[in-house]
């Protein structure tokens, strides 16, 4: 308020001084004398209308600089929201990874940068036995360690997803062969490891059988899925909790 007063008057001065120096030049040169009128109404005048129009001109400016800090800031918050509920529908509420659709287009994202990497699909195994045993609930505690379990075999950078139900997918970016081959074994090991206890001291094994393939650069992820579902499928077949992979896609066709 300060301001737009202090503003708003010097605007008032400036408007006196012009009006003055017009008037001094102006009147003589018309032939008049330069009474008290005149002095009296070219000072009051811009005086009283430079000071009330400078003042609501300054006045509606600041406002509307107010106006626009707060539609800045609202600007600034919805864009956190809508950061913040983008990042929510990528994940899947339970695990807290990337859902099958933006696993997959991550996957997409990370190719078109490294080109080369590894696909795992990390399926539990028997898991219907684990519901049908103790609970959908209970189920649902052995997925948590499951993933958690994943979490802790893959490297640093690789893409993790819930692609179904107890099922998940790994890409492993820049990986070679024997890398791939390295981390998942350590995933396999690292559920094989959980020590889950749902109703008394019993320990039910959790497991996870993984199927692989190494990324070609051209091959289409359609084919990258199926090689490494193959893998998956064999796994399961030669007795589950077990990790095969192949070469890369073409060995895999
Ligand atoms: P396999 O070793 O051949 O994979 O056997 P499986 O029993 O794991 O496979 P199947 O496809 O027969 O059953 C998958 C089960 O996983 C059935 C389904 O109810 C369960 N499942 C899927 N999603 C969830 C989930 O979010 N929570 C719980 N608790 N169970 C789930
Ligand atoms: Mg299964
Ligand atoms: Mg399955």
């Amino acid at each position: 308020m300060n301001r737009i007063f202090l503003k708003s008057a010097a605007v008032a001065f400036a408007s006196v001084a012009a009006s003055l120096l017009l008037t001094l030049i102006v009147v003589p040169a018309m032939g008049f004398p330069i009474n008290r009128t005149i002095w009296l109404t070219s000072t009051v005048c811009p005086l009283a209308l430079a000071w009330i129009a400078g003042a609501y001109t300054f006045w509606r400016g600041e406002r509307l600089k107010s106006a626009h800090r707060d539609l800045a800031r609202a600007h600034a918050q919805l864009a956190a929201a809508l950061r913040r509920l983008s990042e929510k529908a990528s994940r899947d509420d339970m695990t807290g990874m990337l859902n099958r659709e933006s696993f997959f287009a991550a996957l997409d994202g990370s190719r078109r940068r490294s080109g080369r990497g590894a696909l795992l699909i990390i399926d539990a195994d028997h898991f219907k036995k684990i519901n049908d045993s103790f609970g959908h609930l209970t189920g649902d505690d052995a997925l948590l360690l499951i993933a958690a379990a994943i979490e802790r075999g893959v490297r640093g950078g690789d893409v993790l997803g819930r692609i179904g139900g107890e099922e998940f997918a790994a890409y492993l970016v820049g990986a070679t062969d024997q890398e791939a081959k390295r981390v998942a074994e350590r995933i396999r090991r690292e559920v094989e490891l959980i020590r889950f206890r749902p109703a008394d001291e019993r320990v039910i094994p959790l497991t996870v059988s993984i199927g692989g393939t190494l990324c070609g650069e051209d091959a289409a992820v359609s084919d990258l899925m199926r090689a490494a579902d193959q893998r998956l499928y064999e796994a399961k077949h030669r007795g589950r909790n077990l990790t095969i992979l192949d070469k890369d896609i073409s060995e895999a066709a």
